[in-house]
């Protein structure tokens, strides 16, 4: 019989011990490991150029001024101070030794490689920290920032993470994006030629795209062979273009049956291999508008796994390769 503490890790993530229905990427880390990694997110002061006026103004309709980062960052803090004050949590919550640093907000490839070098060099000096995660664009992929990369590839852990969202131009567009779906694949193809691990983004219920457009987006990632995927909730914060949209009633929001039902259509046509480093999105709770049923996040996970279980299927059960 389990502990009540061992039942309650159950329930938490997922309601029973069986193995996940989905690559997840929290798994892939352990067996790499030997244990878990958790990924501390840093603000490494970098700007991004559909911020800064260089493509467009202000953003993304969806980005607040955090840069679409998580709460709790500590962006006051230099990256070393913000790497020590984040395993200080993760020490005390889940007693966490091993780490990721996450850059996260804004376009962590903006700079010159100079300056790329010496912030990422900071980061993998901290204790602990056994590789990178650099969040990025498709545009700020240039030639020599991409061998950058692949030298952290080869002497540490390296993912990068790549903002797509959709691949249909017609949402880009909307979205304020500043890129269309070819630039993502002109950069996704210098970034495998160079052996990164890529990750890529995608938002979930974006307005005006139908479960098609979805799902036609999710095959793409599977044709072009990316590594793992983190998939968004759309969700609006405030103090952004899409809140004003929001608050105007001129785009609606899923509902939560409605993502649980999509999250399992992806996730069944997502091929075996690729991990799933995300499957839903949670805003700061501070800063998110709605939808507020995002905030309990293991309920929606679990939600999603007893989805999958239901139908009795899998990530890649109806993958079509
Ligand atoms: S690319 Fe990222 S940081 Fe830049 S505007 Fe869009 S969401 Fe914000």
């Amino acid at each position: 019989m389990l502990s009540p503490k061992h039942s309650r890790a159950a329930t938490r993530h997922g309601g029973s011990m069986h193995p996940k229905p989905y690559n997840l990427f929290s798994e892939h880390l352990k067996q790499r490991f030997g244990g878990r990694v958790h990924k501390i997110s840093v603000d490494a002061g970098f700007s991004c150029p559909n911020r800064d006026g260089t493509r467009n103004r202000p953003g993304c309709l969806f980005c607040d001024p955090y840069g679409s980062g998580s709460a709790g960052i500590e962006s006051h803090l230099s990256i070393t101070g913000q790497l020590r004050a984040g395993k200080e949590v993760m020490l005390r919550k889940y007693k966490a030794q091993r780490f990721l640093a996450y850059f996260q907000p804004f376009s962590n490839t903006y700079a010159p490689v100079e300056t790329l070098r010496a912030r990422y060099d900071e980061a993998l000096a901290v204790d602990g920290v056994v590789g990178l995660a650099v969040g990025t664009r498709p545009d700020c992929l240039p030639p020599p920032v991409v061998e950058l990369l692949g030298e952290y590839h080869r002497r540490s852990y390296f993912w990068l993470e790549l903002g797509l969202q959709s691949i249909h131009d017609r949402t880009l567009k909307w979205l304020g994006r500043g890129h269309d779906y070819s630039t993502f694949v002109a950069a996704f193809q210098r970034a495998k030629q160079e052996g990164l691990r890529v990750c890529v983004h995608l938002i979930l219920g974006l307005p005006g795209e139908s479960r098609e457009q979805i799902l036609d987006s999710v095959e793409e990632m599977n044709r072009l062979g990316v590594d793992g995927v983190k998939l968004h909730l759309m969700h609006v914060l405030k103090d952004t273009e899409l809140g004003r949209l929001y608050g105007a009633g001129q785009v609606g929001m899923l509902s939560r049956d409605a993502y649980i039902q999509l999250v399992a259509d992806v996730v069944e046509r997502l091929a075996p291999q690729i991990l799933i480093h995300r499957l839903t999105g949670d805003g700061p709770r501070d800063r998110l508008l709605a939808p507020l049923w995002s905030l309990k996040k293991w309920e929606v996970l679990n939600a999603i796994e007893g989805e999958l279980r239901t139908r009795q299927s899998r990530q890649g059960s109806r993958h079509r390769g």
